[in-house]
């Protein structure tokens, strides 16, 4: 299928109820904003900022993103759909700016609350702010919208969901013995990664951008990785993928020497079918990343949907739960996330939960 056409046909196979294209002369803006699903209810979903190489790319990247948000809110038992927007930079290194982000929330504003925009790659709590003064469908700001930087939700989702990993491996739940090598030390990286050394681990980490990688070594005591080596081929208990997507594909998952792989990162399987077998098949057990990584979605579409803290971390902990059940029913399946993807599927085709009829109603 050529990817720059036959756009409709892609829905149809994805699934996707709408996409819509914008431009705005005015500011320069060129964005998608994709809805997967709204079966569950209204869909969350980042804003993503990014450089792609061409419209295919970037309108592959947005399907892609958005059908896994709605198997992310499903397996978290969540009341919302799928969906995710993209902003194309016209090159590397343009500079948001106010105006850019109040032209988007325009545009989000135009889909009526069945989109509400976030953070993603290269979108800051300040550039949800400033979307939301145009539209009050925008989580994630500090001032004009709330939420705030869900990272550090993303990070402790992972890290509960780590824990599933090492008990249904057999193993110890107790990271004081273990190496844990993690790519991308950012924002998630960085806090899993603190997460881990307070648990004991010792943790390997690489990243492309070097004053990172010594933040990592110099405030948690972290190992950094020598650029001549490659992470996913070292001699690790878990690999934490916690920068980019398709970084798992057949070549890499025949090298990878660990027992684990459990990240932050969205998209990891570049073949999701044929590479989450082939894991399964190596006997290394992958926690698929829309399970493990889903406490920031938690956070934002949870209070989004009015929970209490109490309620946000109650959720956000059973990411480990929801971790082992999908393992459980990965024994019968190709792999695990084809398991999870079945989960999910199972709990859209359940509908929304039914609100208790209220006393004198009709
Ligand atoms: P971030 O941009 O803060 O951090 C990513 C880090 O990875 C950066 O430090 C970057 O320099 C590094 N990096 C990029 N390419 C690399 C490479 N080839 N090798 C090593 N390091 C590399 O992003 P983040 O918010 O931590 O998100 C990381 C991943 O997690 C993304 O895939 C994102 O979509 C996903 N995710 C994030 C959240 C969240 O709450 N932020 C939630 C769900 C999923």
């Amino acid at each position: 299928m050529n990817p720059t056409t036959n756009i409709l046909e892609q829905m149809s196979s994805y699934g996707h109820e709408r996409v819509a294209f914008h431009q705005d002369p005015a500011t320069g803006l060129k964005a998608i904003i994709a809805v997967h699903s709204t079966v569950l209810g209204n869909a969350l979903g980042g804003t993503r900022r990014w450089c792609y190489a061409n419209e295919s790319e970037a309108l592959f990247d947005v399907l892609r993103l958005s059908e896994g948000m709605t198997y992310k809110a499903a397996a978290a038992d969540l009341q919302m759909g799928g969906a995710k927007s993209i902003i194309l930079m016209p090159k590397p290194g343009h500079q948001p700016t106010e105006a850019e982000a109040r032209a988007m929330g325009r545009f989000v504003d135009t889909m009526a609350g069945k989109y509400i925009a976030a953070e993603d790659v290269g979108v800051s709590p300040q550039y949800c702010d400033w979307m939301a003064m145009e539209t009050k469908h925008v989580m994630g700001g500090n001032t004009v919208s709330h939420g705030g930087d869900p990272s550090p939700f993303t990070a402790q989702g992972c890290f509960n969901s780590m824990k599933a990993c090492l008990a249904f491996v057999g193993k110890k739940v107790d990271f004081s013995n273990l190496t844990v090598g993690i790519q991308g030390v950012g924002a998630t990286g960085y806090r899993l990664a603190k997460l881990l050394r307070q648990a004991g681990a010792a943790v390997l980490v690489t990243d492309v951008h070097v004053p990172t990688v010594k933040r990592a070594v110099e405030e948690l005591g972290c190992m950094a990785l020598g650029n001549d080596k490659n992470l996913f081929a070292e001699k690790v208990d878990i690999i934490a993928p916690c920068a980019l997507g398709g970084i798992l594909d057949a070549k890499t998952i025949e090298n990878l020497k660990c027992q684990i792989v459990c990240g932050t990162a969205n998209n990891q399987l570049l073949v999701p079918d044929t590479d989450g077998a082939l894991l399964k098949k190596r006997g290394i057990l992958y926690s698929p990343d829309f399970v493990a990584n889903a406490g920031g979605l938690i956070r934002l579409a949870g209070l989004y949907l009015g929970f209490t803290e109490a309620q946000l971390d109650k959720k956000v902990e059973q990411i480990e739960q929801t971790t082992l059940a999908v393992f459980e029913e990965s024994k019968s399946q190709v792999s695990t996330s084809a398991a999870a993807i079945a989960y999910a599927k199972r709990k859209i085709a359940a509908g929304p939960v039914k609100k208790p009829a209220m006393a004198g109603s009709r």
